[in-house]
This record gives structure tokens, C-alpha cells and sequence, in this order.
């Protein structure tokens, strides 16, 4: 599998930081250790950070000269895209779900400060509109190229084998059992399959669903597999990969794509008091809620050494003020 064959512009600052969550891991019984991608840098951190470093060399390199994007409103990919156009003298335009709200906050206030154009998708939260906003640029002479929704094609989702390869490096003389993450547009989690098949690490790898996807052609675990596959192709690599060499844990949806729960509020409220490190409301709080969960049910058995990826987000916390419960965990016996 040759990776490294691609061009990366630098956006972020690697490695981020491996650290052991030693006041969480005891509250919990377990052995948690954080990779720290909320922590890349660009604009506040993420693991967008990582994608659009082969995302945008490739834009450049075709010199396209406007860049278009999709998400929600507080989307975290676009406000990193958004960071990383103003940064390379790019066009940045955005095509965000919903409708203009009457404030921008979070991550939207940010969209805003990089000055990028914004353009209200009503429904079509994922980049439907993207080909006529495309045609609509090309009309006015302006080279457009198109970031996929979540930065997840292959050269998103190669980002993470170098990722793989990073904690390789940090972890040596750990013996993680398992790996969490919060998966979604399934960049993360198909790169983060091809790095350990690549490294030959041994925990098992266990994406967060955060977002239920009804209208999709394929379910989200097929999408996310022929993702894998396509980018090992891009590669040149021949290995084969199977739908069990994918778990995407179903069971944490909660009420829905941002709609903060009990178990969210509770993951955010533990995470910020014993270790002072802010999660996000969407996928972070979520994921770990997930991981506080499965130590809860003894499905990670007491004392094993887990990993939790996290992949950045806090800076829509501010946007989501009114769904956040103060008052949660606080005192409260684990
Ligand atoms: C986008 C995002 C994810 C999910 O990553 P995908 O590659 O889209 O699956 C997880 N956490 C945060 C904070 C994100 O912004």
C-alpha cells in the first residue's frame, strides 16, 4: 500500500498529543487513554484538519481557485475548510443545512470571521445542491473544486493511515484493546481501518454511529466499506477487506443528529470535571457516552486499556448553550 505518494499541504501540527485520562480512568475502572485531535491547530482543532491536508493539495494542485463545501450549520468540517481557504487564498463557499438562524454562534460565528460565502440549503443538509452551486461559479469564470461532505472520499479517509502510523509511534509498550471514535461521514473510520490493517495493530477498532441516514442508497457501514476498499484501490493495494473488519456500534443514537441527551450531558459534564478537556455535543459527548457505557455494562472488562480518538467539535459547545444540563454528574457518585 504506497500512501505516501500523495501531495499534503500543511493546515495543522502533528502528532497531535497521546495522553492517559488518569482521574476519568479511575472514576471508570478502566485505563483511558485520549489521542488529542481536537488538537490539530486550524481554527480550533478537528480531525477535518487531517483530511483537508491531501484534500486541498489536490484542489491546488488541478489550480482551482474556490473551494465548495457541505454540512450542518454547526458543521466543524466547514469551519476548518472555511480556516483552511483563507489560509491558502482560496474562495470558500459553504452550503449549509437549515435556515440562516437569527445569530451566528459556535461554529457558525467562526464560518463567518474566515469570510467565507454562506448559502442556506433549507433540507438538503448534505451537498445536494452542490452541482448547481458548482455550475452557477464555473458560469462566473471561477475554478470550483468540491470538498465531499465530511472531507470523506479516499484522500480524506488516506489522511488517517498517516494517523495510524502516528500513534504507532506514540504507543509503543501500550497494548490498547480497543480504539473509540465518533464515526459519521465515515472518512475517519475507513482510514483508520486501512492504517491498522497497514500497521498490523491489534485493538479493535469500534466506531460511534452518530447519525442515523435513512435516505442514503447504501447503509452506512457498506458506504463506509466501499470507501475502504476504493481508497485501498487508490493506493495499489491488493489486500481485501470484509465487512468484519468493520464494527459501527448502532446503539448510541440517542434522539437523533444533535440532539444532546442525558448521556451526552452527562460524558461532556464527566470528561470537563475530572479532566478538565472539553468534548463537543455532537460526536465527541456521544462517543464517549458510548464508551462510559460499555465500561458501565462490563462489555470493556474492568482494568483493559482503551484508546478514545478525539476528533475535535468543541467549538459548537457555545451554539448548544440551551441543550447542555449544568447541573449533570456534578457531585454525583460514578
Ligand atoms: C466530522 C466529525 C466526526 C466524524 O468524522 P467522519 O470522518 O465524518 O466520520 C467526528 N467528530 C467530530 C468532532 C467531527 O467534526
Amino acid at each position: 500500500m504506497d500512501y505516501q505518494q500523495f501531495a499534503k499541504v500543511e493546515l495543522g501540527f502533528f502528532p497531535t498529543p497521546l495522553v492517559k485520562l488518569s482521574r476519568l480512568s479511575q472514576a471508570l475502572g478502566c485505563e483511558i487513554w485520549m489521542k488529542r485531535d481536537d488538537m490539530t491547530g486550524l481554527a480550533f482543532g478537528g480531525n477535518k484538519t487531517r483530511k483537508l491536508e491531501y484534500i486541498l493539495a489536490d484542489a491546488l494542485a488541478k489550480g482551482c481557485d474556490t473551494i465548495i463545501t457541505a454540512g450542518a450549520a454547526q458543521s466543524n468540517h466547514c469551519r476548518q475548510t472555511a480556516a483552511a481557504a483563507a489560509q491558502l487564498n482560496l474562495e470558500c463557499h459553504l452550503l449549509l443545512g437549515g435556515e440562516q438562524p437569527e445569530k451566528a454562534e459556535g461554529n457558525l460565528l467562526l464560518d463567518n470571521l474566515f469570510g467565507c460565502h454562506i448559502h442556506w440549503a433549507g433540507n438538503n443538509r448534505k451537498g445536494e445542491d452542490i452541482p448547481a452551486l458548482y455550475q452557477n461559479l464555473q458560469a462566473k469564470g471561477k475554478k470550483p473544486y468540491i470538498v465531499p461532505y465530511g472531507g470523506s472520499n479516499e484522500l480524506g479517509a488516506l489522511a488517517f493511515i498517516d494517523a495510524v502510523k502516528e500513534l504507532a509511534e506514540q504507543s509503543r509498550g501500550l497494548a490498547f484493546s480497543r480504539l473509540i471514535f465518533a464515526s459519521s461521514s465515515g472518512g475517519t473510520h475507513a482510514g483508520l481501518i486501512l492504517g491498522k490493517r497497514l500497521f498490523n495493530l491489534a485493538f479493535e477498532l469500534v466506531g460511534i454511529n452518530i447519525d442515523k441516514d435513512e435516505n442514503a442508497d447504501l447503509p452506512f457501514d457498506g458506504q463506509i466499506l466501499d470507501l475502504v476498499r476504493k481508497t485501498a484501490k487508490m493506493t495499489g493495494s491488493t489486500e481485501t477487506f470484509l465487512p468484519q473488519d468493520l464494527i459501527l456500534n448502532p446503539h448510541y443514537l440517542g434522539e437523533g443528529y444533535g440532539i444532546v441527551g442525558t448521556p451526552e450531558n452527562e460524558a461532556i459534564a464527566l470528561t470537563a470535571q475530572l479532566e478538565g478537556i472539553l468534548l463537543d455535543p455532537v460526536y465527541t459527548g456521544r462517543a464517549m457516552a458510548g464508551l462510559i457505557d460499555m465500561i458501565r455494562t462490563g462489555e470493556i472488562a474492568q482494568g483493559e486499556q482503551v484508546l478514545f480518538w478525539h476528533t475535535g467539535g468543541a467549538p459548537s459547545l457555545f451554539a448548544y448553550a440551551d441543550q447542555l444540563d449544568l447541573t449533570q454528574s456534578k457531585n454525583k457518585p460514578i
